[in-house]
Order: structure tokens, then sequence, then C-alpha cells
């Protein structure tokens, strides 16, 4: 299959039954990325958003979505029933269902994510990257929206999911990195010095030592 051709198999979703086409990412190509890990992909910004878009599966009936294959997924008689009632009150769905927004699958699969106990390392690594694709898709207050709730998600994460590693790391600094595009600049100064302190110097986390530099001095020219 050649580079950036997804695969389009046919997928049962174990809320409501439906067969449809889903379409999976494929790997793609990305000549680096932002400083919020947002990766770079060569072409027009709608199709680097579509690249994202298909790190999700949604329902086109009854609107279930995850990360994971559907064939994976092995949901109890409860969650079940927890996801369909929360997919049925989710105000945002509501609104958006028919409008199908890019950032929407995302949404979906964080709403149906809470009941199926997800930790909050991946809730907040779904709202991430719904607000990539609204700043590829120019939704700018939409970009804002998810940052906060992906910054709230890794907050407590780093209290709850136990990181460690680089995992630690990354979402330390990537608190950080939210908290400055959400113009608090202080906080995320605080934020980058602490992320500073669990890398410790190990070569192999090199890259976000130099990312947490980078950042620092321009959070500082921006505070100032
Ligand atoms: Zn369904």
């Amino acid at each position: 299959m050649p580079v950036g051709e997804p695969s389009r198999p046919y997928v049962i979703c174990p809320v409501c039954g439906h067969v449809f086409r889903a379409t999976y990412a494929s790997t793609y190509v990305t000549v680096g990325r932002e400083a919020d890990l947002c990766p770079k992909i060569p072409g027009r910004p709608s199709d680097g958003a579509r690249l994202i878009r298909s790190a999700v599966t949604m329902c086109p009936v009854c609107s279930f979505a995850a990360g994971e294959a559907f064939d994976d997924l092995d949901l109890t008689f409860d969650e079940r029933h927890g996801i369909e009632e929360r997919l049925k009150e989710d105000g945002l769905l509501k609104v958006f269902r028919k409008g199908q927004p890019p950032w929407l699958g995302f949404h979906a699969a964080e709403v149906c994510g809470k009941e199926r106990s997800l930790r909050s390392r991946e809730l907040g690594d779904l709202c991430l990257r719904a607000s990539w694709v609204c700043r590829k898709e120019k939704e700018r207050p939409f970009e804002s929206t998810f940052q906060l709730r992906a910054l709230r998600h890794f907050m407590r994460s780093l209290q709850e999911d136990d990181l460690i590693g680089r995992e630690l790391s990354v979402t330390t600094y990537l608190v950080g990195e939210l908290n400055r595009r959400l113009g608090n600049h202080r906080e995320a100064l605080n934020w980058y010095v602490n992320a500073g302190r669990t890398t410790e110097g190990d070569p192999r986390v090199a890259w976000l030592d130099r990312l947490i530099d980078r950042q620092s001095k321009l959070a500082k020219e921006q505070a100032a």
C-alpha cells in the first residue's frame, strides 16, 4: 500500500452494531513537529488535518468513537449502556452531529473514553489532537477550547496516572506549552522548569531539553 493511502475495511460499531467502512490511519510523511508536537505534514493544511483525523474512528449512526480499532474493543454491557447515555446527552454532539466539524470524532472519543475509564493521559491526547485539527482547519475558538481541555486532563494525569520516564517529561512539558499557547506565560515558565527536572539530562530526550530551552525563552519574552 502506498504511503498515505488509508485502508478502509468494514467495521462493526460495538455500541449500535452499524456496519460501515472506516478509514484507518496509515503511516504518513511528516517534516518535523510544531512546539506542541503537532506533526508538520507536507501539502495543504486540510490534508494534514484529514490524516490526523484518521486516528479516530466514529460510527456515523450513534457517534461512538475511539482511537483503537473497533475489532479490538470488548465493551461490557454496562459500558455500552453508559456510552449510549453519554452520547445522547452530550451538548456538543447535539449541536454539531449533523454538521460533522473536523474535530467531532476526537470529542466523541473523549466522551466515550470517560465511560471506558481511559487514563487522563489518553483523554488529554485526544483533546490535543483535536486542537491540532482545529489549527490546521483555522477553527480558532475551538482550538483554544480543546487546548484547555487537554491541559486539564494532563494536569490530572500528572496527579493520578503514575507517569514515568519519557511520558512524564513530555506530559509535563505539554502542560507548559499549552499554558503558553493559552496566554498563561508565567505558569508556562514554571512548568517548563518542572519538565526540565524530569529529563535529568537523559540523552534519549535531548530533543525535549532543546524544546524546553527554546519555548522558555519565548515564554519569557511574551511574559515581559
Ligand atoms: Zn454506532
